[in-house]
């Protein structure tokens, strides 16, 4: 089966001479020919330096096409694209299959920007035309980095790694657009890098914290649980924001000692709260397709000695879409424990109502966009009152999120809401001052 970043077929350090360097699937060269067809260009270049450039095209969302229809027709789809590559290219420019939805195009004559973009968007809608897979039809939109090699001293490796981080950023902005490699990009690839290395070593010294946000029950009027809400202050960089240094981590492969170490820290600031007062903790991407995380945060919870039904797990939509398959069967581990789920950000992402049906969630987070124009817009007021219509039908619990004033905690109260979050009820505060907030508010633990 073909998934998405396979690298089965790519080039491995210290594959022996002679193997394979065509793709089977779709008969064109493989990642490892593909560098050394870079590399011969640049030691051809390297006495006439004239600039050529390389591109990675990949298609933005290929894995649902598996989970959807099949890995066959994934296969299938893919052997199309790389026969519409092959055909198009002309005696110069080379493509290749360098990953599982990843194709890359070598071009001898690109000797400037214009001329690069010009190829690779042509290259694109070649791909984003549609495929027959059977009886049906089959679209799926691509974008591509370039990079330009301009420099007798750039290596064939960094070259095409230019080239990724290009696409790495335009995915990230998810715009589509195709986007060249530039200095600015080096510079933040860079800062990333040194980003990593401090974060690894925060991990290890176990010096990443953890904040707890309350939510709040609007029938019982009183806190309900917490949000864990990860924090870091690095000496060099300050306080880096959670967004930033979880997609480090989930990029990096460093979510999983992350949480690790924020749910040990949760778990344990949550002995001095009352037993009916829950955690909602987020989950990364990578850890609702992990079939070990059900275990994993069981272990955690009967080693602090808290109950299973006290934990929420708050996932997203677009970690769900990722891996449909997995998460399913995550997010079906974890109910069996007694472990509530929670669709996090809801209207964001994907939003699709079919997921509301296939996955049982227990509660549903509305975006803090729609709660913060409730008031001036109507059409947000619409889609909360749909929102709710639809999860009370579902049995599944709705928390408005991002709450900030008396009057949108009114109006939520008043659509049927049944909590919510929002720096209104409290910001997110560490450890000590949330046993101070609970004392407060006379929660302190029995
Ligand atoms: P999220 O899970 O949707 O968390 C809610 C975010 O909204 C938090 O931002 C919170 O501080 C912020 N927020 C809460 N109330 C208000 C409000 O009234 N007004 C405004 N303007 N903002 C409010 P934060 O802490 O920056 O976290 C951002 C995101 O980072 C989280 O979004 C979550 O997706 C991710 N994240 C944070 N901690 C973790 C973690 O431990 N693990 C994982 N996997 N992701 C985490
Ligand atoms: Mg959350
Ligand atoms: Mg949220």
């Amino acid at each position: 089966m073909i998934r998405p970043k396979d690298t089965a077929d790519m080039a491995q350090p210290g594959a022996r001479p002679g193997a394979e360097t065509l793709d089977s699937l779709t008969g064109l060269p493989n990642r490892r020919r593909f560098i050394e067809k870079v590399e011969a260009l640049i030691d051809q270049r390297r006495s006439d330096p004239a600039p050529f450039a390389v591109a990675i095209i990949d298609f933005m969302d290929f894995r649902p096409i598996n989970d959807v229809f099949g890995s066959e027709a994934g296969d299938d789809i893919l052997a199309q694209a790389g026969m519409r590559l092959m055909n198009a290219t002309n005696g110069e420019t080379l493509v290749a299959r360098v990953g599982g939805d990843v194709f890359g195009v070598l071009m001898p004559m690109a000797f400037n920007e214009s001329a690069a973009r010009g190829t690779t968007e042509l290259f694109c809608d070649l791909l984003s035309a549609p495929f027959d897979i059977g009886e049906r039809t089959v679209r799926v939109a691509c974008t591509a980095g370039i990079a330009l090699w301009t420099t007798p001293f750039q290596q064939a490796a960094a070259l095409v790694r230019n080239a990724e981080t290009a696409l790495y950023t335009t995915k990230k902005s998810k715009s589509g657009a195709i986007i060249v490699h530039d200095r600015a990009m080096e510079e933040e690839a860079r800062r990333l890098i040194r980003m990593e290395q401090a974060l690894r070593n925060a991990i290890s010294a176990g010096m990443v914290d953890v904040h707890f946000q309350p939510i709040i029950c609007f029938r019982r009027n009183r806190i309900a649980g917490f949000e864990a809400l990860a924090r870091w202050t690095d000496p060099d960089f300050g306080p880096v924001r959670p967004d930033i240094f979880i997609d480090i981590a989930e990029r990096r492969g460093l979510i999983g000692p992350l949480s690790r170490v924020l749910f040990e820290k949760a778990l344990i600031a949550m002995r001095g709260w009352p037993e009916d007062v829950f955690l909602s903790f987020n989950l990364s991407p990578s850890q609702l397709s992990d079939a070990s995380t059900a275990a994993n945060v069981m272990a955690a919870l009967h080693r602090h000695g808290i109950q299973p039904n006290r934990l929420e797990l708050e996932i997203t939509e677009t970690a769900v879409m990722a891996n449909p398959g997995a998460a399913a069967r995550v997010i079906a581990d974890l109910k069996t424990h007694k472990i509530r789920i929670s669709l996090d950000d809801f209207g964001t992402g994907q939003s699709s109502l079919g997921r509301l049906r296939e996955l049982p969630f227990d509660k549903l987070k509305i975006d803090r966009a729609f709660v913060s124009s409730l008031l001036s817009d109507h059409a947000s007021e619409t889609i909360i009152r749909a929102i709710l219509a639809m999860c009370h039908g579902l049995g599944i619990k709705v928390i408005a999120e991002g709450i900030e004033t008396r009057e949108q905690a009114a109006r939520l109260v008043q659509l049927g809401c049944h909590g919510g979050q929002g720096w209104l009820f409290g910001k997110p505060k560490d450890t000590a001052a949330t046993a101070a907030l609970l004392n407060a508010n006379g929660l302190a633990k029995a």
